[in-house]
């Protein structure tokens, strides 16, 4: 067992030096620095296969066939241990060093076709990323569809049918719930659009972190094209956000949403850190910290309560005449958009459910690369009711697919649906959660989650762990509950 930790501890080092690479070149790093870069990590991709897949893992592995673990620590690091020996050694080394030394410059590629709203530019990336994807399900195999090969990635045992049977109704629900808030009358959200300087933002941001309990001395904070989290180390969790002068809740959901993957992290128990079991359980139950803080706890009316005064004294021009109530009307305005990550909290699944129906027609073959911007087109007329008129607004908005991360997706739904499941649980273990927001006192909540869900770190599988937490099996009626409550009050419907 020792044996098995030291190894392990081997692969964690490699790739947070990885991570540190890849975070420089979201942050920092001059653009004329991506074919090193590239290199770079194509290298230490393949140093990290050969330490998954050397001979002694296998060996130990099999000495663990009899032994009985002593607890369910365990007994989940021989589960994953075994779990990441399989999926690492099914791929050929050249194959992982070519593919990743592809995805870094596809990911250079997508930025600048972004930039220059062009699909073409991107297409052969593209094309050739959905060609590795379909080799990776291959390489993995996998039982009825493709997509489970690469959904259990990043979602373990999570299966596409699974996934319909929940989308389907909820895209239905969703889509049916915008056409009811469609014809009400809608909120005031003009003064989000006013100016706040960014440097007044940045401060905010800053601030808003410290309150959830985000820990400045493990982390720290950048500026990025598309926020993200990323763990460097056991003490080096650090978070990104993006900023717009005139979208005041662009930089505060970003940070707050970063900040709840980054408080997971650093809720992970210590003794955890040097092994596979040190870091979230899958990237469902780590959106579903995110998206609680977010929008759960982050957009709910106690806690707007909470940050009006603060809001007040950073940009007195902005919400001198805003009152509670229009504030929370306002960062709960429900409108169909185009970007995902800015959508709310009804909108947002439906984002996710039309990539989640697109992946599954590109990987099936009914849809081709090339004619993905006009099929994101018909996607986004039925489950949203508008089109964009640009790809940057469309196929080419999310980073995602340009790094190969497909089957990735329904993760962000699937946080929605177990943050709902895990808020009802919270609110029945602290009665005065409300009493608390309104104070901007985060750390009953922060300490509940730490207690019920961050410590375990990957020591109970996403399903195992939701029973644990809230005595019952993922259950998507908890996510409409909570939608219906809140809008009706809202918006009358
Ligand atoms: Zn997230």
């Amino acid at each position: 067992m020792n044996e098995l930790i030291r190894k392990q501890k081997d692969i964690r080092l490699l790739q947070s030096i990885s991570a540190v690479l890849e975070w420089d070149q979201e942050t920092y790093m001059p653009g004329k620095a991506i074919d090193w870069r590239s290199e770079q990590l194509a290298w230490l991709a393949g140093q990290i296969h050969q330490k998954e897949t050397v001979p002694e893992i296998a060996a130990l592995l099999k000495k663990l066939d009899d032994y009985s673990p002593a607890d369910d620590r365990e007994e989940a690091l021989v589960r994953l241990a075994r779990r990441e020996y399989r999926i690492a050694s099914v791929f050929p080394e050249e194959y992982v060093v070519e593919k990743t030394r592809h995805l870094s410059q596809s990911q250079n590629a997508w930025a600048k076709a972004r930039q220059a709203d062009d699909f073409n530019s991107f297409r052969p990336f593209l094309e050739k990323n959905f060609d590795y994807a379909r080799r990776d399900a291959e390489y993995l195999g996998y039982e009825d569809h493709p997509y489970n090969a690469l959904l259990d990635l990043y979602e373990p045992g999570m299966k596409a049918a699974e996934l319909k049977s929940l989308f389907d109704p909820l895209g239905e629900y969703l889509a049916g719930l915008v056409r009811r808030i469609g014809e009400k009358e809608q909120v005031r959200s003009d003064f989000l659009n006013r100016s706040c300087p960014v440097d007044k933002q940045e401060a905010l941001g800053k601030e808003i972190l410290q309150t959830i309990g985000y820990d400045f001395e493990r982390g720290r904070l950048d500026a990025t094209a598309h926020p993200f989290t990323t763990e460097l180390g056991p003490r080096d969790i650090r978070v990104t956000t993006r900023y717009d002068e005139f979208e005041f809740t662009s930089n505060l959901f970003s940070v707050i949403h970063e900040g709840g993957h980054g408080l997971y992290e650093m809720g992970v128990d210590e003794d955890l850190a040097e092994t596979f079991l040190g870091q979230g359980t899958s990237l469902g139950i780590h959106e579903s910290q995110s998206r609680l803080w977010e929008n759960l706890l982050g957009r709910s009316r106690a806690f707007c309560d909470g940050c009006l005064p603060l809001f007040r004294d950073t940009f007195p021009d902005v919400f001198g005449d805003v009152d509670e109530e229009t504030l929370y009307r306002g960062i709960n305005r429900v409108k169909p958009s185009f970007i995902r990550v800015e959508a709310d909290e009804v909108t947002y699944s439906l984002h996710v459910i039309l990539r989640f129906n697109l992946e599954l027609a590109l990987l099936e073959g009914g849809l081709e690369v090339k004619d993905l911007p006009e099929a994101w087109k018909e996607e986004s007329k039925k489950l949203l009711g508008i089109v964009p008129e640009k790809v940057s607004q469309g196929v080419l908005q999310d980073v995602h697919w340009s790094f190969g991360l497909i089957g990735y997706f329904p993760t962000y739904a699937l946080g929605n649906l177990y943050g709902a499941q895990f808020l009802r649980t919270m609110k029945r273990d602290i009665p005065d959660l409300d009493g608390l927001l309104r104070q901007r006192e985060c750390a009953a909540p922060l300490d509940w989650l730490r207690k019920n869900i961050h410590s375990h770190g990957s020591v109970y599988p996403a399903g195992e762990l939701c029973r644990r937490v809230t005595g019952e099996d993922l259950n998507y009626r908890y996510f409409i509950d909570y939608l219906e409550e809140k809008y009706s009050r809202i918006y009358g419907v």
